[in-house]
């Protein structure tokens, strides 16, 4: 049994993230910079963001945090994202969700020059990850996958559950491990038999927002086994998966915390390389 450690994991990233960025500051004269656009006072946001800066700030990227008010107007946001579009010294920008209900997501989303978009959910990107064109890979999928490699390298014909489908996780995760060959299903909450699914499967990413949803008799002896979920619970941070239960029958599992957050901030700096690198 694996117990995947992310945080080991994500520093190892980091530190090649840092050898790269002095190359590339040595050939180019300049580093990457990443724009953090934060709205609101919501907690989980304003650590996620301060995480975000912090490791941005280790590897050597400029960073910045743009905060506004959860009052702040839409117009002010886009035009922001405008201005952000048209500054050379940004190569990525990212806009915390979630946003209050006076914000049109889908607008932010979309006013993102799709070159800078390190979060990889402009439409553009969408596509271009389900056509295996090069574009920006939504970070959480990225550090999942990236896990899920260093477990086992040759994914072909292994069974994929992916289970939640959002853009940010479970859609982009499946086109990954389509790309690998790996057969792929994505479950959700109108699924008939989730229990039946999961036990088919060599992989399952779990990315629901339900604690301890995924149980030890619903995982095939030797599966791999990422669990995305962050839930707040009265005995502390949990996933999505029922971790005592799980360890005994998984190959390999990712704790909660400890495993997937930290690999999503460090796919996030290494997204905002990417933007630097294919526009330079
Ligand atoms: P989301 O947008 O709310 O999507 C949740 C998905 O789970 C939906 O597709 C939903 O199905 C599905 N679902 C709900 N109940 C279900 C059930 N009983 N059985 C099967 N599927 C069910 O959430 P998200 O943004 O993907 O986030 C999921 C979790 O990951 C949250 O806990 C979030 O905090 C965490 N997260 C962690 C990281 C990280 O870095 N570790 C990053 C992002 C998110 P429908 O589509 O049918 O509604």
């Amino acid at each position: 049994m694996i117990l995947i450690d992310g945080k080991k994991e994500a520093k190892e990233l980091r530190e090649d993230l840092k050898t790269e960025v002095s190359e590339l500051k040595k050939k180019y004269n300049k580093v990457p910079g990443l724009s953090v656009i934060l709205i609101g006072d919501m907690a989980p946001s304003q650590i996620y963001v301060r995480n975000k800066e912090k490791a941005a700030n280790e590897v050597g990227l400029k960073s910045e945090v743009i905060k506004y008010p959860d009052t702040v107007e839409e117009k002010t946001v886009l035009e922001k994202i405008e201005e952000l579009n048209n500054d050379i010294t940004v190569s990525g920008i990212l806009v915390q969700l979630p946003l209050p209900k006076h914000i049109d997501k889908q607008k932010v989303i979309e006013k993102i020059s799709p070159s800078k978009d390190v979060d990889g959910l402009h439409p553009m990107n969408v596509g271009n990850l389900s056509s295996g064109y090069q574009g920006s890979i939504p970070c959480t999928p990225l550090g999942c996958y990236l896990l899920i490699k260093k477990i086992d390298s040759n994914l072909k014909g292994k069974k994929a559950v992916m289970v939640g489908r959002s853009n940010l996780n479970g859609k982009a995760m499946a086109q990954l491990l389509l790309q690998e060959d790996c057969t792929v299903t994505i479950t959700h909450s109108k699924t008939k038999d989730l229990k039946s699914e999961c036990l088919q499967a060599d992989i399952v990413v779990a990315a629901v927002g339900i604690p301890e949803l995924i149980k030890g008799d619903w995982i095939k002896q030797n599966a791999i086994v990422i669990d995305v979920g962050i839930n707040k619970t009265e005995n502390g941070l949990v996933g999505d998966v029922d971790f005592d239960e799980v360890l005994k029958v998984a190959k390999a599992l990712t704790p909660v915390p400890g495993g997937v957050g930290p690999m999503t901030i460090a796919c996030l700096l290494k997204n905002t390389i990417e933007c630097f690198k294919r526009s330079n």
